[in-house]
């Protein structure tokens, strides 16, 4: 049964898919991409990983060193605050000795402890000493009202970042005045200029709790908004007086970054390369420090390692096509096996039931041979019957002669005894005797012609008396026709066959020839013999000078029941029956067409030459 291909199972049509190689070149194709996918990504993450780590150890070390920075000077104000100088000008706000004494008092605090101002304001934040001349900067009042110890504003001098230390003076749980310590953080943000300037992949930013970066490694930055920020939100970051100059573009870094979290971010800046963000909270002073480094390396390596990814994909694909090849080759050599082997098992089974046939055939023909044999038995002995059928109107003729003759002489001697002629009577009975003799050789012969020959060739047989005894079996024949026979055949030559059936071979010759002679007016028939091999073999020569046969004919004149002779006349077996008698003995009978006439030969082994007389 034909299934459709479409109706096939799945199990059957997926390991045909399986071997296609056009599959395993997409297979190959497919393991490439994962592999570049997969290896990109390993690498970038693990190459991220690992700049993020050393990103994290960076911003610790910039938070610490901005941490120390902004705390050198913390204790500063409070330490301030019990200077008697300063406890003398609180008792007396409005002495201008004490506020004198104050403002030099400060002046030499500020030089000593490399700040940049130090000042000290009443509750409505006019100045009341100071260590220079000054104006407050406006974020004081905001500052002070909020309770903040501390706070940052942008010098608009300077256009730098100035941190500033508050410490309240308080009489009966009411402000009276506040010291403020200003220190700029230009020094500091100069450092990490000159680092970024050096190592080019990173950045560094300090962002206030506005989003605003205050300070930056990348001069250009200060002052602009991580995030976006709305027109209004911008107008109330200028006027809030924080800072020195216009806020900047935005700066579009995520607002909200994780600590830690590596993100990458990429500036908004022309030629701008990815960068990885990461952020460390300032939590006291309300400031967040992001560290961004350059991912460009990173990416490299990740291409690299992609590129050795895809080749590996590649590689087990090729791998796989070779092993699936290997196998398919190995599947279909066990196929070409197995297939052999059926081959050879069917081989034998038709070798086998080709025996079997043989051996029937071969038994049918041996059956077939012996009818055949049983059969030609029974054809010698028709064709002999027929022979002797031809024969016996001769020899009613040979035999009523001589008994005609013998009723004449026994007359005659009847007469002869009354007359007293017993010498002549003599005669007659002599010639009585002969002619019985003769008529007792005849029927001999006819009696040996008759029976049914032995199946061995026995013998040796004196080829002479064969040729004659077959002459005498036809001599009413050739008397007849006057027939001028000539035998040439050595006395002594025995050959090696049975004798009967020689003779029988030999009165078909004759007879034959005779036939063909009728009608002719030289009637000649020439038996001989010619030695051959050494004398081991004789050729016995039948020659008539008869009118022969055509040259169209010859090749079947040994075909059975090939005649030219009337109906009732010939059966054309005679040939067939002498060749086939002929080969028995081990020769080959032959017709040779004669310029006159033929010659019928057939050769002999010789049994003795005993004498060359003819
Ligand atoms: P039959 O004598 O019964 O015809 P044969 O087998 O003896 O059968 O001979 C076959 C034919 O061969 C004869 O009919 C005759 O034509 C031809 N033939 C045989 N011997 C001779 C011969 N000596 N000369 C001419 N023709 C012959």
């Amino acid at each position: 049964m034909v299934v459709p291909a479409s109706s096939r199972p799945r199990a059957l049509r997926l390991p045909r898919l399986l071997s296609r190689p056009g599959f395993h070149l997409f297979l190959t194709g497919a393991l490439m991409v994962l592999g570049f996918v997969l290896a990109h990504r390993l690498s970038e993450r693990s190459g991220r990983d690992q700049l993020s780590a050393l990103s994290t150890e960076r911003l610790e070390l910039y938070a610490s060193n901005l941490s120390a920075e902004l705390g050198r000077h913390a204790s500063l104000p409070s330490l301030l605050a019990i200077d008697p100088t300063l406890r003398a000008l609180m008792q007396t706000p409005a002495d201008a000795e004490a506020r004198h004494a104050a403002s030099q008092m400060l002046a030499r605090v500020n030089v000593r402890a490399g700040t940049s101002q130090i000042f000290v304001a009443d509750a409505q934040g006019q100045v009341l000493s100071a260590s220079e001349p000054l104006t407050p900067p406006p974020r004081l009042a905001e500052a002070q009202a909020q309770g903040r110890t501390h706070f940052f504003a942008a010098d608009p001098t300077t256009g730098s970042t100035d941190f500033y230390l508050l410490h309240v003076l308080r009489q009966a749980n009411r402000t009276t005045a506040v010291i403020v310590v200003r220190f700029n953080l230009a020094p500091l943000e100069a450092t990490w200029v000159d680092l970024g300037a050096r190592s080019q992949g990173e950045r560094i930013l300090v962002a206030d709790d506005q989003d605003v970066v205050i300070m930056s490694s990348v001069q250009p930055w200060k002052y602009t908004v991580l995030g976006h920020a709305d027109p209004s939100r911008r107008q109330a970051l200028q006027a809030s007086a924080r800072y020195p100059q216009a806020i900047g573009a935005d700066l579009e870094l995520p607002a909200s970054l994780e600590v830690h979290q590596g993100q990458q971010v990429l500036l908004p800046l022309p030629g701008a390369k990815p960068m990885l963000a990461q952020q460390r909270q300032l939590v006291p002073l309300g400031l967040r420090l992001i560290a961004l480094s350059d991912l460009t390396e990173v990416r490299q390596r990740a291409q690299i390692a992609a590129w050795g990814g895809a080749a590996f994909g590649a590689s087990i694909g090729l791998l796989i096509l070779y092993l699936s090849s290997r196998r398919r080759a190995l599947r279909q050599l066990t196929q070409a096996q197995t297939q052999l082997q059926q081959a050879h098992a069917q081989l034998e089974q038709l070798v086998d039931s080709r025996t079997a046939e043989l051996r029937q055939t071969n038994d049918a023909l041996k059956a077939q041979i012996a009818q055949r044999l049983q059969t030609e038995g029974e054809l010698l002995q028709a064709s002999k019957l027929a022979v002797l059928g031809q024969m016996s109107a001769g020899l009613s003729h040979e035999v009523n002669q001589p008994l005609t003759a013998l009723r004449a002489l026994a007359r005659n001697s009847q007469r002869l005894l009354e007359n007293g002629r017993q010498d002549a009577v003599a005669t007659n009975l002599q010639l009585m005797d002969d002619m019985v003799e003769r008529m007792s050789q005849i029927t001999r012969q006819l009696k040996s012609f008759a029976r049914k020959a032995d199946e061995q060739v026995t013998g040796s047989t004196p080829l002479l008396d064969c040729v004659r005894n077959a002459l005498l079996l036809l001599e009413h024949r050739s008397r007849a026709m006057d027939l001028q026979t000539d035998v040439d055949i050595p006395a002594g030559l025995r050959v090696r066959a049975e004798a009967n059936r020689l003779e029988q071979v030999l009165v078909n010759l004759f007879g034959n020839a005779m036939d063909a002679m009728q009608a002719g007016d030289e009637r000649r028939l020439h038996v001989r013999v010619a030695a051959q091999d050494a004398e081991q073999r004789v050729l016995v020569q039948v020659q008539d000078s008869g009118v022969g046969v055509g040259e169209a004919e010859l090749p079947h004149l040994f075909e059975p029941f090939f005649t030219t002779k009337p109906a009732g006349e010939g059966l054309g077996l005679g040939l067939v029956i002498s060749a086939k008698i002929v080969q028995e003995f081990g020769g080959t009978l032959r017709a040779v067409r004669l310029e006159r006439g033929m010659s019928f030969e057939f050769d002999l082994s010789v049994d003795s030459w005993e004498s060359r007389d003819v």
